[in-house]
């Protein structure tokens, strides 16, 4: 990032350290970000489960071997420690705290009902100045449930101490947004309801369950997708401009478009579909049902694809709609923004009405394509459809490392206010009503499709 503050010593202490959020993104994303930068980072990890020291840093070495610069590791792995114990017992909670060397920086890398535990149970210990809290989606599991959250933390450490995490924040072609409207003139002059006709955002995997279906089965595409990432991506798209690139302006403006946010038509069935997949072959991968998979209810009819229709009632998008559609097991893999621009009339004369123009930003490359419309080349006189093209080269840093480089730096910039948290769960709210009274039907695709018929 350019905007750096002074970063400080602290000691990340990672409640969880056994789960696959610590082994598949936290540790890699973190030796990405050790790779490029030289911070004093105390790496502690805590769980029930017995581990020794030594097996905690070849976990972190292990990371390391991935990274452009492996040999960093050295640096960290002499003070990194592991400390086995239950972290929901106030007591142990002390032990830990006492093993940082620096400000700790408390990472909740565990269940969400223990996340709620464990805070519960550092009310009752005394956090040394300066403690950072970084907490994992989901936050909370309803409006209810954030707010209180939001309350207890609130009691622990002040809001620019804590950082709810989305990983999306940390993409930075996902940031690519922001330069692309603000850093042009193209982009902003033509950015409303006015020029704009439809706005979709897009995250379609292949990927199936991939062993996570216990956690999986009580989210569904809703929760773990469009409730937490997509809604932050809606956010980016249809901020105004920020006077300044800093945490409250940012996210300030992020929390207005979300309050002005709201189901379309305030209809939650006309708006929202729902499917989930049955059993096909996604590239050569052949994937059982969702509800013969491991550690799936089927009676609780979750959903692996959703799609939601969004309203942003504010004067420059009034009356736009913003589609969020997220899935699993689909045939393409699609993470894009796509911007569908308002028809010009037909000039008499040229050949055919000309197709909208269209922007579309891809947020697993940072492509952005501009679909326009040109004279013929056969027929000058003829309208022939063109893509204009611009390309980004990946950074080195993991979405992951982004995020804690905020952590490290105590910038809550990339990180998910409180209100920002309990506006994305009041979106969603009717919806997931109306699911739960099964208002809508639960669709059905074959793995390895691109969704169930004119979706
Ligand atoms: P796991 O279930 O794999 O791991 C949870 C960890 O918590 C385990 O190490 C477990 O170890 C520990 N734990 C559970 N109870 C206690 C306790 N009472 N005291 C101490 N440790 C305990 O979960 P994930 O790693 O998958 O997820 C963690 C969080 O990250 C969740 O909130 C999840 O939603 C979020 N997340 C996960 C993602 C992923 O891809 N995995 C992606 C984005 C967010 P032990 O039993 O040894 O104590």
């Amino acid at each position: 990032m350019s905007r750096k503050r002074e970063p400080q010593s602290v000691s990340l202490l990672i409640l969880g350290a056994g789960g696959d959020l610590t082994r598949r993104l936290l540790i890699p994303g973190l030796a990405s970000l050790l790779s490029e930068h030289e911070y004093d980072v105390q790496v502690i990890g805590a769980a029930r489960e017995e581990r020794t020291d030594a097996e905690w840093r070849a976990l972190i070495r292990d990371s390391f071997s991935q990274v452009t610069h492996p040999e960093n590791a050295d640096r960290y792995l002499e003070s990194a420690r592991y400390i086995t114990g239950d972290v929901t017992d106030a007591a142990h909670l002390r032990t830990l705290l006492e093993a940082c060397d620096h400000t700790p920086v408390i990472y909740f890398a565990l269940p969400p009902a223990v996340t709620v535990t464990v805070c519960a149970a550092l009310r009752k210990v005394e956090l040394p100045e300066g403690t950072r809290l970084a907490l994992e989606k989901p936050f909370g599991t309803d409006l209810r449930s954030a707010r209180a959250l939001n309350r207890v933390i609130a009691q622990l450490v002040p809001e620019e101490q804590v950082f709810r995490i989305d990983h999306f924040l940390g993409m930075s072609m996902v940031l690519n947004i922001l330069g692309l409207r603000f850093a042009n003139q193209f982009f902003e002059s033509v950015w409303d309801a006015r020029r704009i006709e439809r706005v979709e955002i897009i995250y379609d995997e292949l990927l199936g369950l991939e062993g996570r279906g216990g956690y999986y089965d009580h989210a569904g595409a809703l929760v773990d997708m469009l409730q937490s990432h997509l809604l932050e991506v809606l956010a980016l798209v249809a901020m105004e401009q920020p006077p300044r690139l800093n945490e409250v302006e940012l996210r300030s403006n992020a929390a207005q478009v979300l309050r002005a946010t709201h189901v379309w038509d305030d209809d939650p069935v006309a708006s929202s579909r729902r499917a989930r997949y049955t059993a096909g072959k996604v590239g050569d991968r052949r994937l059982p049902s969702y509800a013969d998979e491991e550690g799936v209810d089927p009676a609780l009819n979750t959903e692996t694809l959703a799609q939601i229709t969004l309203e942003v009632d504010t004067a420059r998008w009034r009356g736009v709609p913003f589609v969020l559609r997220s899935g699993k097991a689909l045939g393409q893999y699609v993470t894009q923004v796509r911007v569908h621009m308002r028809p010009v009339p037909e000039i008499p004369g040229f050949g055919g009405a000309p197709e909208p123009d269209s922007i579309m930003l891809d947020l697993k490359s940072g492509a952005v394509e501009l679909g326009v419309t040109m004279n013929g080349s056969g027929d000058p006189f003829g309208l022939e459809r063109s893509m204009l093209v611009a390309k980004k080269e990946p950074g080195h840093l993991l979405p992951y490392g982004q995020v804690l480089q905020g952590i490290v730096e105590g910038d809550p910039l990339l990180s998910v206010r409180a209100d920002m948290a309990e506006e994305c769960w009041r979106i969603v709210a009717p919806v997931l009503r109306a699911w739960k009274k099964n208002e809508v039907p639960l669709e059905e695709y074959a793995a390895g499709s691109l969704g169930p018929k004119g979706w």
